[in-house]
């Protein structure tokens, strides 16, 4: 999103402005020291198909354990390492740590699709499609078990590029998906011209489903068109048993939120099936 960035506000106090400098100055070498000292982990959250109530996937989230200070969210830091030209560098890593992950599962014989979150930037490396090609076959992953989610602002800066680095990816064999659709610009546009798979539908259109008649009113649009064109549907930010209702009436595919499970971390992950498919077959009882 855009923000406006803290120093246009008038009559702000000079001590202010140094103090926020100073502040960045800091969190920016933090940064520098944490991606060389490895103090990201990913947590994984879970999505379940509404027809068969399987998890069939999670989204790989990632966190800053920061010294002294404690768990950072993305938000804090992501923009930050896009500004600073790091978050190619965490990018690699994330993608060769999550591929790992997944065969990991598997090889326990957890087998699920692996959503990875791409920034935007990332898109201004023109050797993205083969170096996520080449990080991705070294850990032994399946093309066709990982995900890649991008977001709507990619689209705007040089959509002709991106469409031909996602087609690069998805004749690999990898699935692309469009995260938080919905809020950016020309939203139906990028729809048609995105070589895509899923759509994540975004949370605000969720939170109020039960409520407003027009955020069904675009949610069905969305899943109908979905239908029509093939593409699977995620809606995110799930929290309650009525929205899970609602969506599946409205034709969802998939939920994502905490109704299912926050993130969790990969230990956690396994345990959480365990306990999942257990329930799920007391209830069939
Ligand atoms: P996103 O990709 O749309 O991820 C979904 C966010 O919604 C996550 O926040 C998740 O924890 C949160 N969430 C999930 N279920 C619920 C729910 O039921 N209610 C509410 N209120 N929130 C829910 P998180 O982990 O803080 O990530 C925020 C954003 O940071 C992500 O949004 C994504 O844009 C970015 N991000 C996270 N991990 C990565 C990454 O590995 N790489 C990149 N480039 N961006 C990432
Ligand atoms: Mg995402
Ligand atoms: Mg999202
Ligand atoms: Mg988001």
């Amino acid at each position: 999103g855009i923000k406006p960035s803290g120093n246009i506000s008038i009559g702000i106090y000079e001590g202010e402005q140094e103090d926020s400098l100073q502040k960045r100055l800091m969190l920016e070498m933090a940064l520098r020291k944490a991606i060389e000292q490895e103090e990201f982990y990913l947590v994984y959250q879970p999505q379940v198909n509404l027809t068969s109530g399987d998890v069939v996937g999670v989204e790989a989230l990632i966190r800053w354990r920061r010294p002294d200070i404690g768990v950072v969210p993305p938000d804090q830091f992501i923009p930050v390492l896009e500004e600073m030209g790091l978050i190619q560098q965490l990018g690699d890593w994330i993608v060769q740590h999550a591929a790992k992950q997944q065969v990991a599962w598997k090889k326990k014989g957890v087998s699920l699709r692996m959503a990875i979150n791409l920034s935007p930037v990332q898109f201004e490396q023109m050797d993205l499609p083969d170096k996520i090609t080449r990080l991705i076959a070294e850990t032994g992953a399946k093309f066709s078990d990982i995900e890649l989610e991008i977001t709507e602002s990619l689209a705007m800066h040089s959509p002709e590029t991106t469409i031909r680095m996602l087609k690069s990816l998805r004749e690999e064999g990898f699935k692309i998906a469009i995260d938080d659709f919905g809020i950016g610009f020309s939203s139906l546009e990028y729809l048609l011209r995105f070589p895509l798979d899923t759509l994540k539908i975004d949370r605000v259109f969720i939170k109020d489903i039960t409520r407003g008649r027009s955020d069904c009113a675009i949610v069905r649009a969305l899943t109908s068109l979905c239908q029509g064109l093939g593409l699977t549907t995620i809606a995110e930010g799930v929290e309650t048993q009525r929205q899970r209702d609602y969506l599946d009436a409205l034709g969802a595919t998939e939920i994502q939120g905490y109704l299912i499970s926050k993130p969790l971390e990969s230990n956690e992950l396994i345990q959480f099936i365990a306990d999942f498919k257990k329930n799920q077959n007391n209830q069939s009882i």
